[in-house]
């Protein structure tokens, strides 16, 4: 009996707590008027940045939008996502920087003229209003080494069709480059497999 009484007054208080959050949701997308394409940066220490950025190229490729992603990075390993990419959906205009940077970078001027290779394929992407989505993998790194000149990239965000989405993912990503972006994400680490030994997963991590 009192279990019951309880249950009720906790159905009570959630149904009262849900209204509450509804009117103020419904506020918020009310409010919502200006209807254009969205930049977004993805940064911070933890996972998750480069594969929240491939969830939305597979959110934009449900609707049969255009999608070109840069990666300005070349790992150690190949992707899922770029196997996936070349082999499955060839609609997608796919470029990674290929030649020069890793971790281990030896060759700064190698580096240089890769990263402006690779910007060189990014940059008409954001002139091109026929991509409604336009993945910029790792370009904070880029920016961070002083590899490319930040008021350029600002410059071309900020200058692209009204109607295109850009992503770009990496950690730090400066100052100006927070102010052109519409939603800045930080991705903390709490914890990371990788620091309990566990080793890179296929499929997961890559
Ligand atoms: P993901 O590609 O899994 O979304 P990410 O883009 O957020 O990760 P990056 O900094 O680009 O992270 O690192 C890429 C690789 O490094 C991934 O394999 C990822 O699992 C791993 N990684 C990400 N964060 C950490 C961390 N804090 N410590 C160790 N390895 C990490
Ligand atoms: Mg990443």
């Amino acid at each position: 009996m009192s279990d019951n009484n309880s249950d009720s007054k906790k159905d009570a208080k959630h149904k009262v707590a849900m209204a509450k959050q509804k009117a103020s949701v419904d506020a918020s997308i009310d409010a919502a008027d200006t209807e254009r394409g969205i930049a977004i940066l993805l940064t911070g220490d933890g996972k998750g940045k480069t594969s929240s950025a491939f969830g939305m190229v597979m959110r934009a490729l449900g609707y049969g939008h255009k999608v070109g992603v840069v990666q300005f990075i070349k790992g150690e390993q190949l992707s899922g996502e770029e196997i996936y990419l070349r082999e499955h959906c060839p609609q997608v205009d796919f470029y990674q920087m290929g030649t020069g940077f890793t971790w281990d970078t030896q060759d700064r001027s190698g580096d240089i003229a890769a990263a402006i290779k690779t910007w060189a394929v990014a940059k008409p992407m954001l002139q091109n209003a026929s991509y409604n989505l336009v993945v910029l993998d790792e370009l904070t790194y880029m920016i961070a080494y002083n590899y490319l000149p930040e008021e350029e990239i600002v410059h071309a965000i900020r200058e692209r069709p009204p109607g295109q989405s850009v992503v770009v993912t990496g950690r730090g990503g400066g100052t100006a480059l927070q102010t052109v972006m519409d939603t800045v994400s930080e991705v903390k680490e709490i914890k990371h497999a990788f620091k309990a030994g566990i080793m890179a997963r296929k499929g997961v991590d890559y």
